[in-house]
Order: structure tokens, then C-alpha cells, then sequence
């Protein structure tokens, strides 16, 4: 795989329109000047990589539109070293995102074709430290718990109880949740044993978050 002048160019015009939609954070717009999202889309698709907009992958699944990996990636305020959580890989784009940002990723996806595809992307780009785990999300991670931070990727109906729990105190989760097509996007921050607190920004379309495994 390649990454030349000429898609970096579009990567730099791609980080305009992110600022101008309202992105600040200085290292995600970094990330997202840096990391070659063309490598996360199959050849004959590599002039979509640089639309601000969603892209079909494998599996009837979908890259989040980079605004809303900037966006998510932003509101879950990333430190280096922080062991992070992400449900849904897919293409692995947010993963690298986070990775980049020094995070210590795992990230789970319930689609095997998918799983399968992405675990030797990761590979192939140099994005080996991520640790890809194929299985049910809703499940959480926990034997790896607790996390610092955890983004879901999938647009959720109701807040899973169990992923909250596998937050650490003084964690911070990300998640899409709603009952109509469109979600909102949910800052849940634990703030004790028992308490959390609940921040609301803006409406976003997902790939719905489905409970079990799709195996091949
Ligand atoms: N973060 C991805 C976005 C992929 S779309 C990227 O950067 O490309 C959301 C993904 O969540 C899909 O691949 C879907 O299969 C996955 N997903 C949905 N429910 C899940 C669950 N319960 N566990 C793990 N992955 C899930």
C-alpha cells in the first residue's frame, strides 16, 4: 500500500473541513493528518477515503464518517498510556486514531469476515500493538478491565449496563444511544462505585450495536 503527496494533500483539505465543523482538539486533527485512511478502504474505493462521509465495508457494516471519529475521539480526551476499549472495529481507522494518540487499544468486532480482514490489516500497516478480539461487545471486555476510557461504534438502544461497569472510576465512555435511526452521542463519565454522570452532544447515524457473534 501507498500514501503519497497527492493523499496527504487530501488529508490536509480533510482536516480543514474538520475544523471548520467545529474539531479542535490539535492531536486528533494530528492523527487524522497522519494516519492514510485510504488504507482502511478496498483500491477501487481509495477517492472516498477523503469525503467527510460514511463508507461501506465488509459485511454490510460501515467506516464512521471521519467527522464522528473525530468528534468521538475528542470527547473521550485520550492520554498516553490510558488503557482504552473500543467496541466495533470494523475497518480499524478509529482504533489507529486512538492508537496514534498513544492509547493502549483493544477493540472487539462480533463479524469474523471482518475481524479476520481488519487483524491482519493492523498488521500489515504497523498497527500491531492494537489488540483485536473478535466476540460480543456487549459483553465488554473483562478480563481486561478495568478501562480508562471506552468508545462504542455502533449506535446503541438503551446504555449497557455491563460496559459501564468496566469503567474505572474516573472514566469516561463515548456512546451513540437512541430508539430512532438517529442517536445521540453520550459522555458517561463513572464517578464513583455507583454514581455517573451523563453528558448529551448532538445527533449521529450508526451501524446498530447487535448482541452476539457473527461467525462464517
Ligand atoms: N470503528 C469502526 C466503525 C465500524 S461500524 C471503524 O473505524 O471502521 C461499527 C462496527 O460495530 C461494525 O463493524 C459492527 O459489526 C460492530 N458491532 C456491532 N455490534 C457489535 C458488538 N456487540 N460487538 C462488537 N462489535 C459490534
Amino acid at each position: 500500500m501507498q500514501d503519497s503527496y497527492r493523499h496527504k494533500g487530501l488529508r490536509q483539505n480533510l482536516v480543514n473541513v474538520l475544523k471548520q465543523k467545529g474539531i479542535t482538539d490539535p492531536n486528533v486533527l494530528q492523527a487524522i493528518l497522519n494516519i492514510p485512511r485510504h488504507f482502511f478502504l478496498d483500491k477501487a474505493f481509495e477517492e472516498w477515503a477523503y469525503r467527510d462521509v460514511a463508507f461501506p465495508i465488509d459485511a454490510d457494516q460501515t467506516i464512521s464518517q471521519p467527522y464522528t471519529v473525530a468528534r468521538q475521539t475528542e470527547l473521550l480526551r485520550i492520554h498516553k498510556n490510558e488503557k482504552v476499549l473500543e467496541i466495533g472495529t470494523g475497518s480499524g481507522y478509529q482504533a489507529c486514531v486512538l492508537s496514534y494518540l498513544g492509547a493502549k487499544v483493544y477493540t472487539i468486532e462480533r463479524q469474523e469476515k471482518l475481524f479476520t480482514k481488519t487483524y491482519s490489516r493492523l498488521r500489515q500497516i504497523g498497527f500491531s500493538n492494537i489488540r483485536t478480539l473478535f466476540g460480543d461487545g456487549y459483553k465488554g471486555l473483562p478480563r481486561f478491565a478495568p478501562f480508562d476510557k471506552i468508545i462504542v461504534t455502533a449506535g446503541a438502544t438503551e446504555m449497557p449496563k455491563t460496559l459501564m461497569s468496566q469503567l474505572r472510576i474516573g472514566g469516561l465512555m463515548v456512546i451513540p444511544v437512541g430508539t430512532s435511526e438517529s442517536k445521540k452521542m453520550l459522555r458517561i463519565k463513572r464517578l464513583s462505585e455507583e454514581k455517573y454522570s451523563k453528558e448529551t452532544f448532538g445527533d449521529f447515524k450508526f451501524v446498530p450495536f447487535l448482541k452476539g457473534t457473527n461467525q462464517v
